[in-house]
């Protein structure tokens, strides 16, 4: 199986005196699990040995090839059976399979490390594959952007506002308010990604060149950012090529262009390595309350470095000064929710937990543009050529897009986190028949 529950769990193995473990059950959704592209597959995966205590402390992680190895070295058939290859929305570059393991009751499966701790294992390739699903979202999302940006640039189409002349040309699309709001959309949505993947990158290199308690503080920047950088490239990837589907108009629709399929490809990601839903209860339940919320602690103050060095430039001041209030509203927010937590329960503390995850997004996307912005400043200050200097006032206009027209969208969030309810937690099932 696979799915959000890993507790649940039945793929078993059963020791054998031979050093290795036969093991039974099904895997649902394997992306590559079967395909002729090379001659032998190994997986990793997630079983439970026999009497193994139940949850996930009786979890356990096992290699189990598609062919084994003899004696003589060559390969012999390890009863993994592909079942059922599924039939996509997008991401048809893989095929997504469903394998059964020891059918004829003869798969062999091999221990990694040590029985019952697999989960903590898997998470150890987890947490880097959440990083590498916002990033295939957001290259998914950059591709829709230089696609819809070349397209807007080229299509002439109805004219200026001011223009009276019906027989005067049309102009480019790129130069309609409407698509450059689009536009800026997507370049904002695909580099403000891309700056918190590096900004993640980095305290994992950080995380791997120190030592001691700075190593313990990059590794728990990046635990407490990985859901965020995770779902944030992921949910806004799809508003962002869906933008770029809608700048080509009827072709966006059409699969002579390549918007159409970007739209496609970009939807998996907000569901495969854990839900935006998991993700979500992953980030408040868990990585804010992290060693006493000292991970959520760290954040802050990286947050509120970037301030601090935007406020000595008088056109960077506003943004930065809207950027303090965020913070405070995300503390506010949290104090209140974790109020919850203690008052009533988990149920009503993570029923919105999804909305909190899109608000602390939105917040950590802005802090990236304001050191973007702060970067650019310096290098417009450098008189840079021309090709830079709209590199640079590009980078400049699409933070104030983002504090312009995303950053006020936490405003609305608040309200809904604040207003504590728990409308979704009281409302009955009956209720939904007609
Ligand atoms: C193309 C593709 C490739 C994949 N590749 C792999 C792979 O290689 N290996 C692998 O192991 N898996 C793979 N998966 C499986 C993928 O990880 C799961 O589909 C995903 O984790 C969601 O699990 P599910 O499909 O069982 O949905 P469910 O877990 O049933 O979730 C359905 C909905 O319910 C919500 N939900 C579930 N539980 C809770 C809860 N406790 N609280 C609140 N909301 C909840 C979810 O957020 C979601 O919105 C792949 C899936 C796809 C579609």
């Amino acid at each position: 199986q696979a799915g959000s529950s890993l507790t649940d769990l039945t793929t078993t193995a059963t020791p054998t005196d031979q050093g290795y473990y036969k093991i039974k059950g099904q895997k649902l959704f394997i992306s590559a699990g079967d395909h002729d592209g090379a001659d032998n597959i190994i997986h990793l995966a997630l079983v439970r040995i026999k009497d193994a205590p139940p949850g996930i402390k009786g979890i356990s992680l096992f290699i189990i090839p598609k062919k084994r190895i003899k004696a003589d070295g060559s390969l012999e058939f390890n009863d993994v059976n592909c079942t059922g290859i599924y039939h996509k929305l997008g991401y048809r570059g893989a095929p997504i399979t469903q394998l059964a393991f020891g059918e004829n009751d003869d798969c062999r499966g091999w221990l990694v490390g040590e029985a019952n701790k697999g989960l903590a294992y898997m998470f150890q390739m987890m947490n880097g594959a959440r990083i590498d699903v916002g990033l295939a979202a957001a290259c998914i999302s950059s591709a829709a952007y230089y696609a819809s940006l070349e397209y807007a640039r080229e299509r002439p189409q109805g004219r200026k506002l001011t223009s009276k002349d019906p027989l005067s040309p049309q102009v480019p699309i790129i130069e309609h308010a409407d698509v450059r709001r689009m536009l800026l959309f997507q370049k904002s949505i695909v580099e403000g990604s891309l700056a918190l993947l590096i900004q993640c990158g980095l305290y994992e290199d950080l995380e791997h060149v120190t030592e001691g308690e700075e190593r313990e503080n990059y590794n728990l920047l990046l635990e407490l950012l990985t859901p965020v950088a995770k779902s944030y490239p992921s949910e806004m990837g799809i508003l962002s090529c869906s933008q770029g589907l809608q700048i080509l108009g009827g072709y966006g629709f059409c699969e002579e262009f390549p918007l159409e399929q970007l739209y496609r490809d970009v939807r998996i990601h907000p569901i495969h390595e854990g839900t935006t839903g998991i993700q979500g209860m992953d980030l408040l339940g868990r990585k804010m309350m992290m060693k006493k919320g000292k991970a959520a602690q760290l954040y802050l103050a990286e947050v509120r470095k970037a301030i601090r060095e935007a406020q000595d430039d008088m056109e960077l001041k506003p943004f930065a000064d809207k950027l303090q209030l965020a913070v405070g509203q995300l503390e506010n927010v949290t104090a209140h929710l974790f109020g919850i937590a203690a008052k009533e329960g988990p149920e009503m503390f993570l029923a919105d937990a999804t909305l909190y995850l899109e608000f602390f997004g939105i917040i950590a996307i802005a802090w990236q543009w304001l050191r973007q912005a702060v970067c650019a400043r310096k290098a417009l200050q450098k008189n840079p050529g021309e090709s830079d200097v709209n590199f640079y006032n590009g980078k400049m206009v699409a933070c104030r897009y983002f504090f312009g027209y995303e950053l006020p969208k936490i405003e609305g969030l608040a309200i809904r986190l604040l207003s504590g309810d728990g409308l979704t937690v009281t409302m009955k099932n009956e209720y939904f028949e007609d």
